[in-house]
Protein backbone atom coordinates (compact mmCIF):
# COMPACT_ATOMS: atom_id res chain seq x y z
CA UNK A 1 0.00 0.00 0.00
CA UNK A 2 1.48 3.35 -0.99
CA UNK A 3 2.69 5.78 1.91
CA UNK A 4 -0.07 8.52 0.93
CA UNK A 5 -2.58 5.65 1.82
CA UNK A 6 -1.19 4.85 5.16
CA UNK A 7 -1.12 8.38 6.25
CA UNK A 8 -4.55 9.06 4.99
CA UNK A 9 -5.47 5.62 7.06
CA UNK A 10 -3.84 7.09 9.95
CA UNK A 11 -5.40 10.39 10.00
CA UNK A 12 -8.66 9.20 9.84
CA UNK A 13 -7.89 7.14 12.29
CA UNK A 14 -6.69 9.89 14.91
CA UNK A 15 -9.98 11.56 13.42
CA UNK A 16 -12.30 9.16 14.29
CA UNK A 17 -10.78 8.67 17.89
CA UNK A 18 -11.06 12.25 18.58
CA UNK A 19 -14.75 12.01 17.37
CA UNK A 20 -14.91 9.03 20.39
CA UNK A 21 -14.08 11.51 22.64
CA UNK A 22 -16.32 14.00 21.92
CA UNK A 23 -18.67 11.13 22.44
CA UNK A 24 -17.33 9.98 25.82
CA UNK A 25 -18.11 13.73 26.57
CA UNK A 26 -21.45 13.69 25.89
CA UNK A 27 -22.16 10.71 28.25
CA UNK A 28 -19.24 12.72 31.08
CA UNK A 29 -22.17 15.68 30.43
CA UNK A 30 -25.20 13.78 31.35
CA UNK A 31 -23.85 12.10 34.21
CA UNK A 32 -23.62 14.81 36.45
CA UNK A 33 -26.11 17.04 37.63
CA UNK A 34 -23.22 19.27 39.35
CA UNK A 35 -22.07 21.85 36.55
CA UNK A 36 -18.93 22.66 38.25
CA UNK A 37 -17.67 19.37 37.99
CA UNK A 38 -18.88 19.07 34.09
CA UNK A 39 -17.37 21.84 32.91
CA UNK A 40 -14.13 21.06 34.54
CA UNK A 41 -13.72 17.58 32.81
CA UNK A 42 -15.42 19.08 29.58
CA UNK A 43 -12.44 21.82 29.75
CA UNK A 44 -9.92 19.05 30.42
CA UNK A 45 -10.93 16.81 27.74
CA UNK A 46 -10.65 20.30 25.05
CA UNK A 47 -7.06 20.83 26.50
CA UNK A 48 -6.18 17.07 25.54
CA UNK A 49 -7.94 16.34 22.14
CA UNK A 50 -6.69 19.48 21.00
CA UNK A 51 -3.07 19.50 22.25
CA UNK A 52 -3.19 22.38 23.91
CA UNK A 53 -1.69 24.55 26.58
CA UNK A 54 -4.16 25.24 28.14
CA UNK A 55 -8.09 25.64 27.97
CA UNK A 56 -10.29 27.84 29.59
CA UNK A 57 -14.40 28.08 29.90
CA UNK A 58 -15.00 32.48 30.33
CA UNK A 59 -19.00 33.37 31.35
CA UNK A 60 -20.67 36.89 30.69
CA UNK A 61 -22.11 39.29 33.50
CA UNK A 62 -24.82 40.38 31.87
CA UNK A 63 -24.85 43.66 34.21
CA UNK A 64 -21.42 44.47 34.22
CA UNK A 65 -21.00 43.25 29.98
CA UNK A 66 -18.05 41.41 31.07
CA UNK A 67 -16.49 38.11 30.77
CA UNK A 68 -15.42 36.31 33.30
CA UNK A 69 -13.43 33.20 34.34
CA UNK A 70 -15.44 29.92 35.54
CA UNK A 71 -13.25 27.08 34.46
CA UNK A 72 -9.28 27.21 33.43
CA UNK A 73 -6.92 24.31 32.90
CA UNK A 74 -3.40 25.52 32.58
CA UNK A 75 -0.24 26.13 34.70
CA UNK A 76 -0.78 29.61 34.98
CA UNK A 77 -5.02 29.03 35.75
CA UNK A 78 -4.12 30.47 39.72
CA UNK A 79 -3.00 33.63 38.19
CA UNK A 80 -6.00 34.58 35.68
CA UNK A 81 -8.32 33.39 37.80
CA UNK A 82 -9.61 36.96 38.45
CA UNK A 83 -8.75 38.32 35.67
CA UNK A 84 -12.41 39.94 33.69
CA UNK A 85 -12.83 41.02 30.14
CA UNK A 86 -14.95 43.99 28.70
CA UNK A 87 -17.37 42.42 25.60
CA UNK A 88 -15.25 43.68 22.52
CA UNK A 89 -11.71 43.22 24.82
CA UNK A 90 -9.08 40.80 23.73
CA UNK A 91 -9.85 37.55 21.53
CA UNK A 92 -12.35 36.28 23.84
CA UNK A 93 -14.58 39.68 24.14
CA UNK A 94 -14.83 40.13 20.62
CA UNK A 95 -16.43 36.54 19.88
CA UNK A 96 -18.62 36.89 22.91
CA UNK A 97 -19.39 40.36 21.15
CA UNK A 98 -19.86 39.19 17.44
CA UNK A 99 -20.60 35.65 18.50
CA UNK A 100 -18.54 33.89 15.89
CA UNK A 101 -15.79 31.33 16.27
CA UNK A 102 -12.44 32.48 15.33
CA UNK A 103 -8.83 31.06 15.19
CA UNK A 104 -5.58 33.01 15.86
CA UNK A 105 -2.20 31.38 13.48
CA UNK A 106 -0.30 34.65 15.61
CA UNK A 107 -1.66 36.12 18.93
CA UNK A 108 1.50 39.29 18.75
CA UNK A 109 -0.11 40.48 15.39
CA UNK A 110 -3.34 40.34 15.88
CA UNK A 111 -4.94 43.38 16.75
CA UNK A 112 -7.96 41.95 18.69
CA UNK A 113 -5.46 40.27 21.13
CA UNK A 114 -5.24 41.31 25.08
CA UNK A 115 -2.43 40.97 26.41
CA UNK A 116 -4.22 41.52 30.08
CA UNK A 117 -3.81 37.72 30.76
CA UNK A 118 -0.30 37.32 29.69
CA UNK A 119 1.37 39.71 31.41
CA UNK A 120 -0.52 38.85 35.10
CA UNK A 121 0.41 34.95 34.20
CA UNK A 122 3.99 35.51 32.40
CA UNK A 123 2.36 32.82 29.93
CA UNK A 124 2.87 33.29 26.39
CA UNK A 125 0.09 33.35 24.11
CA UNK A 126 1.12 31.85 20.68
CA UNK A 127 -2.38 30.24 18.69
CA UNK A 128 -5.79 30.53 20.03
CA UNK A 129 -8.90 28.61 19.30
CA UNK A 130 -12.27 30.39 20.36
CA UNK A 131 -15.97 29.80 20.44
CA UNK A 132 -18.83 31.73 21.57
CA UNK A 133 -21.02 29.78 23.59
CA UNK A 134 -24.54 30.19 22.55
CA UNK A 135 -28.22 29.16 24.27
CA UNK A 136 -31.26 30.37 22.86
CA UNK A 137 -28.94 32.77 20.16
CA UNK A 138 -28.11 34.49 22.87
CA UNK A 139 -24.00 34.64 23.35
CA UNK A 140 -23.59 32.82 27.25
CA UNK A 141 -19.57 32.53 27.41
CA UNK A 142 -16.89 31.16 25.15
CA UNK A 143 -14.64 28.88 25.58
CA UNK A 144 -10.95 28.61 24.37
CA UNK A 145 -7.69 26.58 23.66
CA UNK A 146 -4.20 28.05 23.67
CA UNK A 147 -1.15 27.05 21.96
CA UNK A 148 -1.04 24.02 20.13
CA UNK A 149 1.83 21.65 21.55
CA UNK A 150 4.61 20.98 18.81
CA UNK A 151 4.45 24.55 18.05
CA UNK A 152 1.51 23.61 15.60
CA UNK A 153 -1.46 25.51 14.75
CA UNK A 154 -5.28 25.01 15.02
CA UNK A 155 -6.77 23.48 11.68
CA UNK A 156 -10.69 23.60 11.07
CA UNK A 157 -10.53 20.11 12.58
CA UNK A 158 -9.79 21.15 15.57
CA UNK A 159 -12.35 24.06 15.08
CA UNK A 160 -15.10 21.13 14.44
CA UNK A 161 -14.06 19.15 17.50
CA UNK A 162 -13.86 22.19 19.78
CA UNK A 163 -17.17 23.75 18.56
CA UNK A 164 -19.24 20.97 19.29
CA UNK A 165 -18.01 20.45 22.93
CA UNK A 166 -18.78 24.51 23.49
CA UNK A 167 -22.58 23.28 22.05
CA UNK A 168 -22.07 20.38 24.79
CA UNK A 169 -20.65 23.31 27.48
CA UNK A 170 -23.53 25.88 26.83
CA UNK A 171 -26.18 23.38 26.83
CA UNK A 172 -24.97 22.22 30.11
CA UNK A 173 -24.89 25.71 31.68
CA UNK A 174 -28.30 26.33 30.00
CA UNK A 175 -30.02 23.44 31.69
CA UNK A 176 -28.56 24.05 34.94
CA UNK A 177 -29.93 27.47 34.68
CA UNK A 178 -32.99 26.22 33.79
CA UNK A 179 -33.10 23.79 37.16
CA UNK A 180 -31.94 26.47 39.35
CA UNK A 181 -34.50 28.83 37.95
CA UNK A 182 -37.36 26.11 38.86
CA UNK A 183 -36.11 24.85 41.90
CA UNK A 184 -34.79 28.25 43.94
CA UNK A 185 -36.22 30.50 45.54
CA UNK A 186 -34.98 33.49 44.00
CA UNK A 187 -34.78 35.89 47.43
CA UNK A 188 -32.91 33.93 50.13
CA UNK A 189 -31.77 31.29 47.73
CA UNK A 190 -33.11 28.13 48.72
CA UNK A 191 -35.17 25.34 47.33
CA UNK A 192 -38.49 26.17 47.01
CA UNK A 193 -41.41 24.08 48.81
CA UNK A 194 -42.50 22.32 45.56
CA UNK A 195 -39.25 20.75 44.98
CA UNK A 196 -38.17 20.13 48.73
CA UNK A 197 -41.31 18.38 48.98
CA UNK A 198 -40.85 16.16 45.77
CA UNK A 199 -37.30 15.30 46.83
CA UNK A 200 -38.56 14.50 50.47
CA UNK A 201 -41.27 12.33 48.93
CA UNK A 202 -37.95 10.28 47.15
CA UNK A 203 -35.90 10.75 50.15
CA UNK A 204 -38.90 8.97 51.89
CA UNK A 205 -39.67 6.41 49.70
CA UNK A 206 -35.71 5.66 49.78
CA UNK A 207 -35.54 5.23 53.32
CA UNK A 208 -38.42 3.02 53.44
CA UNK A 209 -37.41 0.64 50.96
CA UNK A 210 -34.20 0.42 52.55
CA UNK A 211 -34.95 0.50 56.07
CA UNK A 212 -32.68 3.48 56.56
CA UNK A 213 -33.27 6.60 58.56
CA UNK A 214 -34.18 10.29 57.20
CA UNK A 215 -34.99 13.11 59.34
CA UNK A 216 -36.48 16.50 58.56
CA UNK A 217 -36.29 19.81 60.43
CA UNK A 218 -38.96 22.76 60.68
CA UNK A 219 -37.94 26.20 61.69
CA UNK A 220 -40.05 29.32 62.35
CA UNK A 221 -38.72 32.81 63.06
CA UNK A 222 -39.29 33.70 66.47
CA UNK A 223 -41.46 36.93 67.15
CA UNK A 224 -41.13 37.94 63.86
CA UNK A 225 -43.76 40.25 63.26
CA UNK A 226 -42.13 42.19 65.61
CA UNK A 227 -39.51 42.74 63.84
CA UNK A 228 -41.60 43.47 60.91
CA UNK A 229 -43.60 46.44 63.09
CA UNK A 230 -40.12 47.77 64.11
CA UNK A 231 -38.08 47.76 60.95
CA UNK A 232 -41.05 47.97 58.69
CA UNK A 233 -41.38 44.84 56.61
CA UNK A 234 -38.58 45.69 54.06
CA UNK A 235 -36.35 45.33 57.49
CA UNK A 236 -37.87 41.91 57.52
CA UNK A 237 -37.38 40.46 53.70
CA UNK A 238 -33.63 41.68 54.79
CA UNK A 239 -33.43 39.78 57.92
CA UNK A 240 -35.42 36.66 56.16
CA UNK A 241 -32.60 36.76 53.55
CA UNK A 242 -29.81 36.88 56.12
CA UNK A 243 -31.45 34.09 58.02
CA UNK A 244 -31.65 31.95 54.92
CA UNK A 245 -28.38 32.57 54.28
CA UNK A 246 -26.87 31.20 57.66
CA UNK A 247 -28.99 27.96 57.31
CA UNK A 248 -27.56 27.65 53.68
CA UNK A 249 -24.44 27.98 54.74
CA UNK A 250 -24.54 25.80 57.99
CA UNK A 251 -26.23 23.24 55.95
CA UNK A 252 -23.11 23.39 53.13
CA UNK A 253 -20.28 23.45 55.57
CA UNK A 254 -22.11 19.93 56.65
CA UNK A 255 -21.44 18.05 53.78
CA UNK A 256 -23.88 16.02 53.49
CA UNK A 257 -26.71 15.06 51.05
CA UNK A 258 -28.70 17.65 53.51
CA UNK A 259 -30.79 20.22 51.25
CA UNK A 260 -32.35 22.91 53.16
CA UNK A 261 -35.68 24.90 51.70
CA UNK A 262 -38.33 27.58 52.47
CA UNK A 263 -41.22 26.07 53.46
CA UNK A 264 -43.23 29.07 53.98
CA UNK A 265 -42.82 32.81 54.50
CA UNK A 266 -40.53 32.84 57.38
CA UNK A 267 -40.42 29.07 57.56
CA UNK A 268 -37.45 27.36 56.60
CA UNK A 269 -36.83 23.09 56.59
CA UNK A 270 -34.33 20.90 56.34
CA UNK A 271 -34.01 17.55 54.67
CA UNK A 272 -31.57 15.10 56.37
CA UNK A 273 -31.02 12.05 54.73
CA UNK A 274 -29.60 9.06 56.07
CA UNK A 275 -29.95 10.56 59.58
CA UNK A 276 -32.05 9.58 62.74
CA UNK A 277 -33.47 12.04 65.56
CA UNK A 278 -29.48 12.31 67.62
CA UNK A 279 -28.20 14.05 64.09
CA UNK A 280 -32.02 15.50 63.56
CA UNK A 281 -31.26 17.35 67.05
CA UNK A 282 -27.54 18.22 66.55
CA UNK A 283 -28.04 19.65 63.18
CA UNK A 284 -31.07 21.87 64.77
CA UNK A 285 -29.03 22.49 67.54
CA UNK A 286 -26.26 23.93 65.21
CA UNK A 287 -28.23 25.86 63.23
CA UNK A 288 -29.83 27.81 66.14
CA UNK A 289 -27.07 28.79 67.79
CA UNK A 290 -25.80 29.97 64.82
CA UNK A 291 -28.21 32.37 63.95
CA UNK A 292 -28.31 33.10 67.71
CA UNK A 293 -24.83 34.22 67.24
CA UNK A 294 -25.03 36.21 63.69
CA UNK A 295 -26.32 39.66 64.15
CA UNK A 296 -29.05 40.06 61.46
CA UNK A 297 -28.99 43.55 58.94
CA UNK A 298 -32.03 44.97 59.21
CA UNK A 299 -31.47 48.57 57.93
CA UNK A 300 -28.76 50.71 56.31
CA UNK A 301 -25.89 49.86 59.41
CA UNK A 302 -29.04 48.57 61.77
CA UNK A 303 -28.93 44.90 62.98
CA UNK A 304 -30.61 42.79 65.75
CA UNK A 305 -30.76 39.67 67.11
CA UNK A 306 -33.42 37.27 66.08
CA UNK A 307 -33.72 33.72 67.19
CA UNK A 308 -35.18 30.80 65.86
CA UNK A 309 -37.36 27.56 67.18
CA UNK A 310 -36.66 24.53 65.25
CA UNK A 311 -38.91 21.07 65.25
CA UNK A 312 -37.45 17.43 64.23
CA UNK A 313 -39.44 14.61 62.76
CA UNK A 314 -37.84 11.15 62.19
CA UNK A 315 -38.44 8.08 60.39
CA UNK A 316 -38.44 5.31 61.42
CA UNK A 317 -38.34 6.90 65.07
CA UNK A 318 -42.21 7.96 64.50
CA UNK A 319 -43.02 5.69 61.68
CA UNK A 320 -46.50 4.20 63.51
CA UNK A 321 -47.83 8.68 63.11
CA UNK A 322 -46.39 8.99 59.41
CA UNK A 323 -49.31 7.25 57.38
CA UNK A 324 -48.28 9.67 54.16
CA UNK A 325 -45.19 11.93 53.54
CA UNK A 326 -47.10 15.04 54.59
CA UNK A 327 -47.18 13.50 58.15
CA UNK A 328 -43.69 13.87 57.83
CA UNK A 329 -44.13 17.64 58.25
CA UNK A 330 -46.96 18.12 60.26
CA UNK A 331 -45.00 16.05 63.42
CA UNK A 332 -42.07 18.35 62.58
CA UNK A 333 -44.38 21.29 62.69
CA UNK A 334 -46.32 20.09 66.12
CA UNK A 335 -42.24 19.87 67.85
CA UNK A 336 -42.21 23.26 66.19
CA UNK A 337 -45.06 24.55 68.32
CA UNK A 338 -43.88 22.42 71.44
CA UNK A 339 -40.60 24.97 71.05
CA UNK A 340 -43.12 28.10 70.94
CA UNK A 341 -44.79 26.80 74.42
CA UNK A 342 -41.79 26.16 75.81
CA UNK A 343 -39.98 29.92 75.43
CA UNK A 344 -38.97 29.66 72.04
CA UNK A 345 -35.25 29.63 70.78
CA UNK A 346 -35.23 26.04 71.49
CA UNK A 347 -35.13 22.76 69.66
CA UNK A 348 -37.47 19.75 69.86
CA UNK A 349 -38.00 16.06 69.08
CA UNK A 350 -41.94 15.12 67.97
CA UNK A 351 -43.11 13.84 71.16
CA UNK A 352 -46.33 11.86 70.47
CA UNK A 353 -48.99 12.61 72.86
CA UNK A 354 -47.61 15.86 73.95
CA UNK A 355 -49.81 18.79 72.55
CA UNK A 356 -48.65 22.17 72.28
CA UNK A 357 -50.45 24.84 73.08
CA UNK A 358 -49.56 27.61 71.10
CA UNK A 359 -50.40 25.90 67.58
P1 LIG B 1 -43.82 33.17 66.78
O1 LIG B 1 -42.61 33.24 67.64
O2 LIG B 1 -44.98 32.62 67.52
O3 LIG B 1 -43.58 32.46 65.51
O4 LIG B 1 -44.17 34.69 66.46
P2 LIG B 1 -44.25 35.40 65.03
O5 LIG B 1 -44.44 36.84 65.26
O6 LIG B 1 -43.08 35.03 64.23
O7 LIG B 1 -45.57 34.77 64.49
P3 LIG B 1 -45.86 33.99 63.17
O8 LIG B 1 -44.76 33.03 62.88
O9 LIG B 1 -47.22 33.40 63.29
O10 LIG B 1 -45.95 35.11 62.09
C1 LIG B 1 -44.95 35.38 61.21
C2 LIG B 1 -44.99 36.78 60.65
O11 LIG B 1 -44.00 36.82 59.64
C3 LIG B 1 -46.29 37.14 60.00
C4 LIG B 1 -45.91 37.72 58.67
O12 LIG B 1 -46.33 39.05 58.53
C5 LIG B 1 -44.42 37.70 58.64
N1 LIG B 1 -43.92 37.20 57.36
C6 LIG B 1 -44.23 36.06 56.74
N2 LIG B 1 -43.58 36.00 55.55
C7 LIG B 1 -42.86 37.13 55.44
C8 LIG B 1 -41.98 37.64 54.43
O13 LIG B 1 -41.72 37.03 53.37
N3 LIG B 1 -41.39 38.86 54.66
C9 LIG B 1 -41.63 39.57 55.82
N4 LIG B 1 -41.02 40.71 55.98
N5 LIG B 1 -42.48 39.09 56.77
C10 LIG B 1 -43.08 37.91 56.59
MG1 LIG C 1 -44.71 31.49 61.18
MG1 LIG D 1 -42.66 33.07 63.62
Amino acid sequence: MPDRDNSEIARLQAENDRLYNVLEVGALLSSSLDLDVVLDSLMAKARELCDAEASSLMLVDEEKEELYFHTIKGEKSEAIRGIRLKLGEGISGWVAQEGKPVLVADASSDPRFSRKADDSSSFHTRTMMCVPLKARRRVIGTVQVLNKNGDRLFDEDDLRIFQSMGNQAAVAIENARLHTMATVDGTTGLYIKSYFKARMQEEFRRAKSKGHPVSMLMSDIDLFRNVNNKYGHQGGDQALVELAGVIKETVHKLGSDDIAGRYGGEEFCVLLPESGPERGLEVSELIRKNIEKHPIPVGDNEFTNITISIGVSSYPLHEEHIHEVDDFVKLADEALYLCKDRGRNCCSLYEPGASPTAK
